[in-house]
């Protein structure tokens, strides 16, 4: 009897697996490293991977203890490799190296475009994790105090060295005025100190170089025309003359096309614009290079989906900010970034997708006759 062997569903076998990519070189920055380099170690290598790691040479202490505890724990040697030093030249190097088949990198957007450059001599797979400069919308109808308290911890928190950090404060105009003498009142209480006295609320930039760079930007928004409504100098204190210590800042009458809403800071500085409608915050909001995160305040439920909808950014926070899940995706909209880490698509990133496709009864196909 002849069988039709096309409709014969048991004829294939089709199977989709994931498999390691191989070699990873992971490029981490200053800020938080334990928790950069616990995002990229585990799903590197719970995906069967190698690994490099190269973190910032600012703060490479806490990831030396990461894998000497490794070590301790039994990783076998040769897994997961840490190499220390410059970015211009070790991070270069790995980058550019032959075979090294993904890197998956961690900061600024300048540095990112260095290294996509670098890793296109062998086409090497790419992550990339870079800056923000990231919108909070408040809303007539958010609950005020609500707003303001997590306006503050949304920038000053870490003294704005946190790429998603809220530093856009975009005001419905009806409570502007308001919204900003109260603002302006806690952050004048806003604690600086050490890091080690538990009284600290806030402590200070991570070297002397940002320090000038965080100046320069406010030097800028000055003469921009932005309205310096508290801070925008080093605290007179005098216990805190000997740290990179810089005040909370606000700026008010900010517009679109000043640098100092369109830069990244990655300071304790936040810059404040003024709309009247939905549409219009929606549009400041996404007038940015950027797209990593970004906060919506109203009790309007409606309208935070509406908004959450057209927001160009990889997160948005509904009457939140700054809050990030190890099973939710984390990554950037436009130049933020490229791929995801966190939650199942940043296990995906360390995994190459292949289709084994049998026939178990093969035939001619005599198209081209016998
Ligand atoms: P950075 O770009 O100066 O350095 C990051 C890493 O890249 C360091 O390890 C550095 O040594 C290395 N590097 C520098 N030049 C290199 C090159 N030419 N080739 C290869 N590697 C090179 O950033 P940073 O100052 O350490 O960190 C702050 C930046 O990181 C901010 O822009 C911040 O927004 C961003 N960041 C992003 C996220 C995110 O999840 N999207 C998280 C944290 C920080």
């Amino acid at each position: 009897m002849a069988v039709n062997l096309y409709n014969h569903l048991s004829k294939f076998r089709k199977l989709v697996v994931h498999e390691p990519v191989g070699v990873c070189g992971q490029i981490t920055p200053w800020n938080y490293p334990l928790l950069q380099a616990s995002w990229k170690l585990a799903p590197a290598l719970v995906t069967g991977n190698t690994l490099i790691m190269k973190p910032s040479e600012i703060t490479p202490l806490t990831t030396i203890k990461v894998f000497e505890l490794m070590e301790e724990a039994g990783v076998p040697s040769g897994v997961a490799n840490l190499v220390i030093g410059p970015g211009q030249t070790v991070g270069a190097e790995l980058s550019s190296h032959i075979n090294v088949d993904l890197i998956s990198f961690t900061g600024g957007i300048e540095t990112g475009k260095k290294i996509m450059q670098a890793a296109s001599v062998n086409v090497k797979k790419l992550a990339l994790e870079l800056g923000g400069k990231n919108p909070n919308i408040v809303f007539a109808d958010a609950d005020f105090d609500l707003a303001i308290d997590q306006a503050m911890n949304a920038v000053f928190f870490h003294a704005g060295q946190i790429c998603s950090a809220g530093t856009r404060l975009i005001l419905e105009e009806s409570i502007h005025d308001q919204f900003i003498e109260a603002l302006v009142a806690r952050v004048k209480n806003i604690k600086m100190g050490n890091g080690f006295d538990e009284n600290t609320q806030m402590g200070p930039l991570i070297s002397a170089e940002h320090l000038k760079k965080v100046e320069k930007y406010v030097e800028t928004g000055i003469a921009e025309g932005a309205t310096l409504a508290v801070g925008g100098k080093r605290p007179d204190d005098q216990e805190l003359q000997d740290g990179f210590f810089y005040l909370p800042t606000i700026f008010t009458n900010c517009t679109t096309d000043m640098s100092i809403v369109q830069d990244e800071a990655f300071g304790p500085i936040i810059t404040v614009e003024k709309f009247n409608t939905e549409v219009e915050a929606i549009n400041l909001a996404n007038d940015s290079i950027y797209g990593l995160a970004g906060g919506v305040w109203t009790n309007d439920i409606t309208k935070a989906k509406r908004c959450a909808a057209k927001l160009r950014m990889g997160t948005v926070w509904i009457n939140e900010f700054n809050l990030y899940f190890p099973h939710a995706p984390w990554g950037g909209f436009k130049q933020s970034g490229i791929g995801r880490e966190l939650g199942k698509l940043g296990l995906e990133e360390y995994t190459e997708a292949k289709h084994i496709f049998h026939n178990l009864y093969p035939e001619p196909i005599n198209w081209f006759g016998n």
